[in-house]
């Protein structure tokens, strides 16, 4: 079967009102909202590399949109659409029905549409998504706006995924395989949160990219990590591992006045939201228990290590 048939079958479901032209012709074409910004990121998973070989293909086909979401999310933005550029070893139609089926799950949970993309053959499985959307002119939250005594909050818990990584068939894999991009809880944030990363390589690390660009620093209360039930059991050195230096929650980690962290609570966001600690002039990410200075030794997800 032809790459022609292969979009024809699996990617091209019926055109969406807001899409001037979407999958068939050289590219796409879209009408910008009056007084937006166009809010871009592309986000690439190797087999074997961000997924498990043996994992679903319906949860590949969520994830690789999911994890592109939750970009958008992170600047405050609402999703629009996306692109997929498919790479894969060989036609199987069966995972090419559970693979859509998953990536248009996603799309339809969270109102974005596919709207273009590309097909090839290459000898690893690889889904790079493009993901598009819309925000007012001058909106977006980047990470270099935190302001020392904004407090530091997350979204949902933290180290589920990396803790299911490990631990491959525990109830926990939901949360490994099927990511939830806070679209919502982004978008409400929009002019109130003065920072915002979604954390995608561990928590440490990526509070440390938003501190890095605001040329802050962090004091973090070991006592408050949103951490699951699930991993009472372990130690707390364990747990603060999989919490603070496991990747793949795709949680909202942002800095916020208390002000308006009380404006966020009254819009009643569908996550729970976490206050984690506080902006500090200091540099870098200091860490207390119980009260007490405590030191810890992290790292972080890297791709060239
Ligand atoms: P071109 O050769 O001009 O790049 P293609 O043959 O690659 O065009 O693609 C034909 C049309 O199908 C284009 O509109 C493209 O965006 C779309 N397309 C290709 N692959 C995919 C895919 N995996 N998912 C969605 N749309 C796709
Ligand atoms: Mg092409």
């Amino acid at each position: 079967m032809a790459e022609f048939s292969i979009i024809e079958r699996y990617f091209n479901r019926q055109q969406q009102s807001d899409v001037d032209l979407g999958v068939g012709d050289d590219s796409a074409l879209l009408t910008p909202p009056l007084n937006h910004q166009l809010v871009i990121c592309t986000d690439t998973l190797v087999a074997g590399r961000h997924f498990p070989l043996d994992t679903s293909a319906h949860a590949i086909g969520w994830k690789s949109v999911a994890v592109n979401l939750s970009d958008i999310a992170a600047m405050g933005a609402k999703p629009h659409s996306i692109l997929l550029a498919l790479s894969l070893a060989q036609i199987d139609h069966d995972w090419l029905k559970d693979f859509s089926q998953g990536l248009y799950d996603c799309c339809d949970q969270f109102g974005v549409r596919l709207i273009g993309g590309d097909t090839t053959q290459s000898p690893q499985l690889t889904i790079t998504v493009t993901a598009l959307g819309w925000i007012e002119t001058g909106q977006a939250v980047t990470r270099a706006q935190a302001q020392v005594d904004d407090l530091i909050v997350v979204s949902g818990s933290i180290g589920d995924a990396a803790f299911a990584l490990q631990h491959l068939g525990h109830p926990l894999q939901q949360r490994l395989d099927y990511p939830t991009p806070r679209c919502e809880l982004g978008a409400m944030l929009k002019g109130l949160a003065s920072s915002m990363i979604d954390v995608s390589d561990g928590l440490a690390q990526d509070l440390g990219h938003i501190l890095d660009a605001s040329k802050v620093g962090a004091k973090i209360n070991l006592n408050q990590l949103p951490i699951n039930p699930a991993l009472r059991d372990l130690s707390e050195n364990q747990q603060w591992k999989y919490a603070l230096a496991g990747g793949d929650d795709y949680e909202l980690c942002f800095t916020i006045s208390m002000q308006n962290y009380d404006k966020l609570l009254q819009l009643q966001p569908n996550v729970i939201t976490t206050i984690i600690g506080k902006v500090t002039q200091q540099c870098g990410i200091a860490f207390e228990k119980d009260g007490l200075d405590h030191s810890l030794q992290l790292q972080g997800y890297q791709h060239f290590a």
